[in-house]
C-alpha cells in the first residue's frame, strides 16, 4: 500500500482536518491544528506531505520518527501538531487495513467506557448554576469551568472571593458525587494561583488546570508541593521530553492534546511515562470529532486514564459543532457521561467528506481574543 495524496481542510468553527489517501482505496483522517494558527499548521502538513506521498502508510512509527526529527529542527506547537494530525490519519489507515479499532492495535481495551466531562462557561454564578444543572441532567458526572476571566497580577480580596463563589455555586449544584474541574488557563501569577488554590481546597475540585504558564515549569515543583488541590497541566506541552519535568514536579494529571503532542504515537508514550509517576491521563480536546475519536482510542487502551474533555456545545463552537462533520454520531453519544467503546475499525469515526469539502470552501479565520488589563497592558487569555 502506498500513500498517493494528502489533503487539508480548513473547517469552521476553528479546525483543520487532513485526509490521507492510498492506492488501495483506504483513506485516513486526522486533525492537525493549533487553534488560532490553523493556516500555519496547514503549511507544515503540506511540507511533511512531500515526504509521506509514495510511502507505505503502515510504517507508522518510522514515519513519526522522520516527520518529528528528520527536519533537524524539532518540537514546538506547529510541527508537533502537523505530525499529530498525520499520525492520527496513519493510525486510522492502519486500523482500517487490519480491520481493527486503534485501541486493539495498541494492545486491546483496558476499559469499555470512557468518562467524559462537559464545559460550563458562564461568567456569573447564576448562569453557572443553571449550566451545571443542565449538564448534570444530561447525565454528565463532571464539568469543567474557567476559574476566572482576565486576572490581575495579585488578586484583591473581592477578586479572590469571586473565584471561590463561582466554583462554590457549581459545587452546590453538583453535590459531593459529581466533579468540577477548574481551568486557570495560565491567567494567574504564581502568587495568585497559590492564594486561590488554598481557598478552593474545601470545594474539592477534581483538579486545577494550568495554574502556571508552561514557561514557568521551573516553579511547578513548589506549586504542586504547596497545593492541596491536584494539579493538571499539559495542553501546551508537545512531547515526552516536556512532560518529564512536569511529572517529576508531581502533577496529578497529564493533559496532552492528541492534536498537539505528536498524535496517538506520542500520547501513548506520554501515558506510559505518566504511569511511572502515578499520574493520570486526561487528554485535552476542545477540538473536532477526529481529535476526539483519537483521544477516545487512547482512553480505551490506557490503564492510567482519568477523564476525557470534549467540545460539544463549547463556546468556541459557532457555525459548526462536534457532530457537524460525522456520518455516524453514535461514538459521540454520551450516556450517563460515558462514551462507549466502539469496534469500528481505525479511529472509529466516519467523516462526512462532502460536508468537510463544502465547509473548507467557506473556511474560517478563527483567532483567540487578545486581552488587556484596564491600564492597557497585555493580559493572559
Ligand atoms: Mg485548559
Amino acid at each position: 500500500m502506498r500513500i498517493t495524496r494528502i489533503e487539508t481542510f480548513l473547517v469552521p468553527p476553528r479546525w483543520l482536518f487532513c485526509r490521507v489517501e492510498t492506492d488501495e482505496g483506504v483513506t485516513g483522517w486526522g486533525e492537525p491544528v493549533v487553534e488560532g494558527r490553523a493556516e500555519v499548521v496547514r503549511a507544515a502538513v503540506q511540507v511533511l506531505a512531500e515526504y509521506l506521498v509514495g510511502q507505505d502508510p503502515l510504517r507508522v512509527q518510522d514515519h513519526w520518527q522522520v516527520l518529528s526529527k528528520g527536519g533537524f529542527y524539532r518540537g514546538g506547537p506547529v510541527l508537533s501538531s502537523a505530525v499529530a494530525g498525520l499520525d492520527q490519519a496513519l493510525w486510522d489507515i492502519a486500523g482500517k487495513a487490519y480491520g481493527a479499532p486503534v485501541h486493539a492495535l495498541l494492545g486491546g481495551p483496558v476499559r469499555d467506557t470512557v468518562r467524559v466531562y462537559a464545559w460550563i462557561g458562564g461568567d456569573e454564578p447564576g448562569e453557572l448554576r443553571e449550566q451545571a444543572a443542565e449538564q448534570a441532567a444530561a447525565g454528565f458526572t463532571a464539568v469543567k469551568m474557567n476559574a476566572a476571566g482576565r486576572t490581575p497580577a495579585l488578586t484583591s480580596p473581592a477578586e479572590t472571593a469571586a473565584v471561590v463563589e463561582r466554583i462554590a455555586a457549581v459545587r452546590e449544584v453538583l453535590g459531593p458525587h459529581r466533579d468540577v474541574a477548574v481551568d486557570f488557563h495560565g491567567r494567574f501569577t504564581p502568587a495568585s494561583a497559590r492564594r486561590v488554590l488554598a481557598e478552593l481546597a474545601p470545594l474539592h475540585p477534581l483538579f486545577a488546570e494550568e495554574p502556571l504558564l508552561p514557561d514557568q515549569g521551573h516553579l511547578l515543583p513548589a506549586l504542586v508541593a504547596a497545593s492541596p488541590v491536584p494539579i493538571a497541566t499539559g495542553e501546551r506541552l508537545y512531547g515526552r521530553g516536556e512532560f518529564l519535568p512536569a511529572l517529576t514536579a508531581g502533577i496529578a494529571v497529564a493533559q496532552p492534546d492528541l492534536s498537539h503532542a505528536g498524535g496517538i504515537s506520542e500520547v501513548h508514550r506520554i501515558a506510559s511515562l505518566a504511569e511511572t509517576f502515578g499520574a493520570q491521563l486526561a487528554p485535552h480536546c476542545p477540538l473536532g470529532p477526529i481529535a476526539l475519536a483519537a483521544s477516545l482510542q487512547i482512553g480505551f487502551a490506557t490503564p492510567n486514564f482519568l477523564i476525557q474533555e470534549q467540545s460539544r456545545g463549547i463556546h468556541y463552537n459557532k457555525d459548526a459543532d462536534l457532530l457537524s462533520y460525522v456520518v455516524d454520531t453514535e461514538p459521540f453519544r454520551f450516556v450517563d457521561g460515558l462514551a462507549r467503546r466502539s469496534t469500528l475499525p481505525g479511529l472509529g469515526v466516519i467523516v462526512d467528506e462532502e460536508a468537510v469539502r463544502a465547509a473548507d470552501r467557506r473556511g474560517h479565520a478563527w483567532r483567540n481574543p487578545v486581552w488587556r488589563h484596564p491600564d492597557g497592558s497585555f493580559a493572559e487569555w
